[in-house]
């Protein structure tokens, strides 16, 4: 059987690690070919040799206008063109509070999570449009929807991130480019290794974590794992979502839907 993604080419942003690296990892297993966009070379290598005749890397800064121009370049030079793009490279931060952040650590963050994806965003539409058009898909978050999920940069940005992907796909969805969003819930990723002050196998201790919250907090007992969103960055890429543009996808094991009840069974319900 054909893969889901046979003949496409997709840039994804942050592949190295974490849901960047399992949403490679399903795409090419559904037949796509991969422009592994990263800062980290030596994991990058490996996902070439890894990969050798479905991925290459291409270092790549989402905050420097020239690398995404390179990637992009890239995509086109190596695999003929480009259909898909993944924006999903990300930090976390330990900044505080809205009294503590400073102006620099405004632009820090915003350079990665906001302006990092509209740059992408703008210089993959001219490669796509020679392809007859194309999906886009940004990387926002549960914190860019509800208060409390992460620090207050980074959920601002993340709440951007919701708002400019669905602008862009009013802008662009005309043009055959859709354009959607995917908010993770907590993911078993080493993202907020930094932000929880760990600094050894921050990806073990934020699985144990993530664990530890399905069990207590999260209608769906399962912890969330990259293949989870790699699923749905599938579905956004592939056909299937042909009629869907502007939303955001939450994939979040049900943590955000609000209810005591839908969580905890000694809670019991009054309806
Ligand atoms: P991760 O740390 O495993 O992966 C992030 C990747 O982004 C890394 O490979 C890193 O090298 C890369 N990166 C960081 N800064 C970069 C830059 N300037 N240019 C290019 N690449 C850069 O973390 P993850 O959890 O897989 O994060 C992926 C995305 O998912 C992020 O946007 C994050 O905010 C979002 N997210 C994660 C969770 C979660 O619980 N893990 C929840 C909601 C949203």
């Amino acid at each position: 059987m054909a893969g889901r993604l046979e003949g496409k080419v997709a840039m994804i942003t942050g592949a190295a690690s974490g849901i960047g690296l399992g949403t490679l990892e399903l795409f090419v297993s559904e037949g796509a070919k991969v422009i592994a966009a990263d800062v980290q070379d030596e994991k990058g290598a490996m996902l070439e040799r890894r990969f050798p005749d479905a991925v290459r890397y291409a270092r790549c800064d989402v905050t420097a206008e020239a690398d995404i121009v390179a990637a992009v370049a890239l995509a086109e030079s190596a695999f003929g063109g480009l259909d898909i793009q993944f924006n999903n490279a990300g930090i976390s931060d330990r900044m505080g509070a809205i009294t503590e952040v400073t102006a620099d650590g405004w632009n820090w963050i915003f350079d990665i999570l906001v302006r990092g994806p509209a740059l992408g965003m703008k210089h993959a539409v001219p490669a796509m449009l020679k392809r007859g058009g194309g999906s886009i898909i940004n990387t926002a978050s549960i914190a860019g929807l509800q208060a409390g999920w992460g620090p207050i940069a980074y959920s601002t940005a993340k709440a951007g991130v919701v708002h400019m992907s669905r602008c862009a796909a009013a802008q662009l969805s005309p043009q055959g480019i859709r354009v959607n969003a995917i908010c993770p819930g907590l993911i078993a990723t080493s993202i907020f290794g930094a932000t929880m002050g760990m600094t050894r196998d921050a990806a073990d201790q934020m699985a144990a974590l993530v664990a530890q919250n399905a069990q207590i907090a999260q209608p769906v007992k399962k912890p969330g794992l990259p293949q989870d969103i790699a699923q749905a960055a599938l579905y956004l890429a592939s056909d299937a979502s042909a009629f869907v543009t502007g939303t955001h996808l939450v994939v979040d094991g049900g943590i955000t839907v609000g209810s005591r009840h839908s969580w905890d069974p000694e809670a019991g319900s009054p309806f």
